[in-house]
């Protein structure tokens, strides 16, 4: 078989907050400077931190989940 594999690499929460490189839940691609968004999530489904850049803040309000320095 041929498997791409999937792009789950495992992402510890590092303690860097400040412009960190990751995958963003809106555009579903990576990009740099994304922040965890709060996300309320309706229905069935662990309600897990989703990352946006900052176009996809921008572009549809998104309110990142915790207050950052700078
Ligand atoms: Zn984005």
């Amino acid at each position: 078989m041929t498997g791409t594999g999937q792009p789950d690499s495992g992402s510890n929460p590092g303690q860097r907050q400040t412009s960190r490189f990751g995958y963003c839940s809106w555009h579903q691609g990576h990009s740099s400077g994304v922040r965890l968004i709060s996300v309320q999530e309706q229905g069935s489904g662990p309600g897990g931190g989703q990352y946006a850049c900052h176009s996809c803040r921008v572009a549809y309000d998104l309110v990142p989940f915790a207050k950052e320095p700078r």
